[in-house]
């Protein structure tokens, strides 16, 4: 958490003659929308305006969100986010831990920005902003929003719309209470939020029983091919761009494929390789279980980085190419 002093400088920062600009890392996920929005409301309570910015869309079973729609989408309203940005006195940088992760347009605006920059985020080795809360133990940062509310002696603010944005922070990053961080401390917050008026029922379908027949059909794609390697211990998926357009891909579509490569038993590792749609790269999701550091794996060799149970990287070779050098890769690795 932030020290006291820090605190009581954030707090003088929290004034409504400053302007106040929330923004999140690319593709942004349900942590990141969650956080963001739930950060908004909290700052509303306290007679605040904040503008929420995410560098490209989100899915759209995160569209439900209290205020969602009014987020600015800087690849669509490139004008209007880079000058809220210019002009902020404020950012808090959510859900990640260096501004190229919020992508090449918005990332060199982050860093010109003459604003105050707040980080709160629990990805590995944070950048150096003015003011830093990083935790690596915390599965949200929409738990990490919730904390630091009470940093400020403030929690009673919280109502329906902060509690709603929380809970599907946490629980997407959980994969519904179930990763490896999730705590006593994070079932507390739950409680409180679901006291709040965060609906468990009403959230979970919202956002998790949306499945589109495209969405089906690709999921039975992968995981008719699904390949083990490495005695058992290592998942391969892929999909191909010619797939995603012959299934119709939609944002989101893929989100949490990866983890289907985890539940074979033995495995260690699941790594999800993806033909980007619209640039030259392959998208790499990886998970693992335990004590297997994905996030070093990712850094070392796939341009990426995330937390140690869960990281994505980015490779510029074909996708066959891509998965031959994984293969290889992880056969010097000792997991
Ligand atoms: P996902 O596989 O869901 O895209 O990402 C898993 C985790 O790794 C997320 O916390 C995400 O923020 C992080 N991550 C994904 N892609 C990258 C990347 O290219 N670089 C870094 N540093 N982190 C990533
Ligand atoms: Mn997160």
């Amino acid at each position: 958490m932030f020290t006291s002093l820090e605190i009581s400088e954030i707090k003088k920062l929290l004034n409504p003659d400053h302007k106040i600009v929330i923004i999140t890392h690319y593709n942004p996920d349900g942590d990141a929308i969650g956080s963001s929005l739930g950060l908004k409301h909290f700052l509303k309570q306290k007679g605040l305006e904040a503008d929420v910015i995410v560098p490209n869309d989100f899915p759209k079973f995160l569209k439900w969100m209290p205020e969602a729609k009014k987020i600015t989408i800087a690849e669509y309203k490139r004008k209007q986010a880079g000058e809220l940005i210019y002009y902020a006195d404020v950012i808090f940088v959510l859900d990640f831990n260096a501004s190229h992760r919020s992508g090449n347009l918005v990332g060199p605006w982050i860093e010109k920005a003459k604003a105050k920059k707040i980080l709160i985020d629990h990805h590995q080795q944070p950048e150096n902003f003015d003011f830093v809360y990083s935790d690596t133990a915390i599965p949200a940062t929409s738990q990490m929003v919730y904390h630091f509310a009470e940093a400020l002696g403030e929690e009673n603010l919280i109502n329906q719309d902060i509690a709603e944005c929380l809970y599907t922070g946490i629980m997407t990053d959980t994969g519904g209470f179930r990763f490896r961080s999730t705590s006593a401390t994070t079932h507390r917050i739950i409680a409180n939020l679901i006291e709040k008026g965060a609906d468990p029922a009403m959230i979970t379908s919202n956002t998790w029983d949306t499945n589109t027949v495209s969405r089906l059909h690709l999921l039975s794609l992968i995981l008719s091919r699904i390949e083990v390697v490495k005695d058992g211990k290592v998942a391969v998926l892929w999909l191909k761009r010619d797939e995603l357009k012959e299934f119709g891909f939609q944002k989101g579509d893929t989100e949490g494929f990866v983890n289907y490569g985890l539940s074979i038993m033995g495995t260690q590792v699941s790594a999800f390789f993806m033909e980007d749609l619209y640039e030259d790269f392959i998208k790499i999701s990886f998970r693992s279980k335990e004590d297997v550091d994905v996030n070093q794996f990712s850094r070392k060799y796939f341009n990426g980085g995330g937390h140690i149970n869960a990281a994505g990287g980015k490779y510029f070779k074909t996708i066959e190419d891509t998965i031959l050098d994984f293969k290889e890769k992880i056969e010097a690795e000792d997991f």
